[in-house]
């Protein structure tokens, strides 16, 4: 049997069995820099990912989000592969890289395994964790999904989505209040969606999360659907009843990350003036700050990115912007996935430079060392109160 014809990928088994569940944080790439100013409604679209191949199993095509998502796809003259068993073949490649790329090319529209239903906390990004999908087909060299998966990085966006937002009824009221949480308690329980995902690469392939969006908008409690994008592509949001049960986080850095380390993601413009637009329509909105690395001139770099923040947003009327901010970190799983996916980064992951800080699940990370980090966060908490007031932090980490 040739490695194509090889059933390498099993299907119902999750990208990320069992793992400490991380805050995704994302981001762009090489861009022209320009006056933001000129970015100002209308919005150019976001580039939008095209699977070079497409299955469904036969579960998730007797869902009826399935049979929706099948149909936008074929829509766009994509496709699908109908098979006939939850197994798929032909991603293994005759190298790692082969099989990476195959795989990042990939989608499979799968019912979700019924673990799922029992959702896990995700603090501090928010009370609860609700996958829609798992895998993202960007290429970040830092990515936070590294770590987590297991087998090629296929994308799995799930059919069970009626069954899936049903489930989160019993978890309203719930969630434990930390310290970390306590800055958003007013919002209510939060179901942070972007997990092991980023929402606005995929969404226009599956709808999922504009049906989540109007599932929360009809939703008459204090519940908060919440996620985390690297993408701009919100032309479909911004007209949604959203009710403010929404709240969309762009996921931004200064432009020399952007641009050496987030490859096929929107760019940082992108995604600037698409947090002006969902703003504009009333959406509660936030960065996600990550992942923070003190680079060379990093004050420079970093003051740059919140002046550009502060002119895409100064002038949007009853603001409700909040950032999170993480800093780069890794462990020595995802330093393997990522140095293996691409070896020739240049991304620093040295052990040397770093201090060793264990997570409750037994795993342990490699974060800057205290010194480092209090003056990075020194740093972002004055520029961030100067040059983007109405920005409320909700954490550092
Ligand atoms: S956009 Fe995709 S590849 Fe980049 S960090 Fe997020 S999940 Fe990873």
């Amino acid at each position: 049997m040739s490695p194509t014809e090889q059933p390498d990928v099993d299907l119902d088994r999750p990208l990320a069995p069992d793992a400490e569940p991380r805050p995704h944080s994302a981001s762009g790439e090489g861009t022209a820099e320009r006056d933001l100013a000129e970015l100002a409604p209308p919005a150019r679209s976001a580039r939008r990912w095209t699977p070079k191949r497409v299955v469904v199993t036969p579960a998730a095509l007797d869902e009826p989000h399935g049979q929706r998502i099948v149909a936008r796809v074929e829509a766009l003259g994509i496709e699908v592969e109908r098979l006939t068993a939850n197994r798929l073949t032909g991603v293994r490649g005759e190298t790692d890289r082969e099989t990476y790329a195959r795989a990042k090319s990939t989608l499979a529209v799968v019912v979700s395994p019924p673990s799922k239903r029992r959702l896990q906390p995700i603090s501090p990004s928010a009370d609860w964790r609700v996958d829609l999908a798992e895998g993202c087909p960007a290429h970040c060299q830092y990515c936070y999904l590294a770590g987590s998966l297991s087998g090629p990085p296929v994308t799995r966006v799930y059919a069970d989505l009626d069954d899936i937002l049903a489930n989160l009824t019993s978890y309203a009221g719930t969630g434990e209040v930390t310290s970390r949480s306590a800055a958003r308690r007013h919002e209510g329980t939060t179901f942070e969606a972007s997990c092991y995902s980023d929402p606005l690469a995929l969404d226009h392939l599956t709808g999922s999360w504009q049906r989540a969006v109007e599932h929360f908008g009809a939703w008459d409690a204090p519940v908060q659907l919440r996620w985390t994008t690297k993408f701009a592509d919100v032309d479909r949001f911004v007209a949604l009843d959203h009710r403010g049960r929404t709240r969309v986080r762009f996921s931004v850095n200064c432009l020399p990350v952007t641009r050496r380390w987030e490859g096929g993601t929107s760019t940082l413009e992108q995604r600037l003036d698409a947090v002006r637009r969902l703003a504009l329509a009333d959406y509660p909105v936030g960065l996600t700050i990550a992942p923070i690395m003190p680079l060379e001139d990093w004050r420079d770099h970093y003051g740059e990115l919140l002046e550009l923040v502060g002119r895409a947003v100064d002038d949007v009327a009853d603001l409700d912007l909040t950032a999170e901010l993480i800093t780069h970190r890794f462990t020595a799983g995802s330093k393997e996935v990522l140095t293996g996916w691409y070896p020739r980064t240049t991304l620093e992951m040295d052990e040397a430079r770093r201090s060793v800080k264990r997570g409750k699940f037994g795993t342990t990370k490699h974060v800057y060392p205290r010194e480092v980090m209090a003056e990075l966060r020194g740093w972002f908490t004055t520029a961030l109160a100067e040059r983007v007031p109405a920005c409320r932090v909700l954490y550092w980490t």
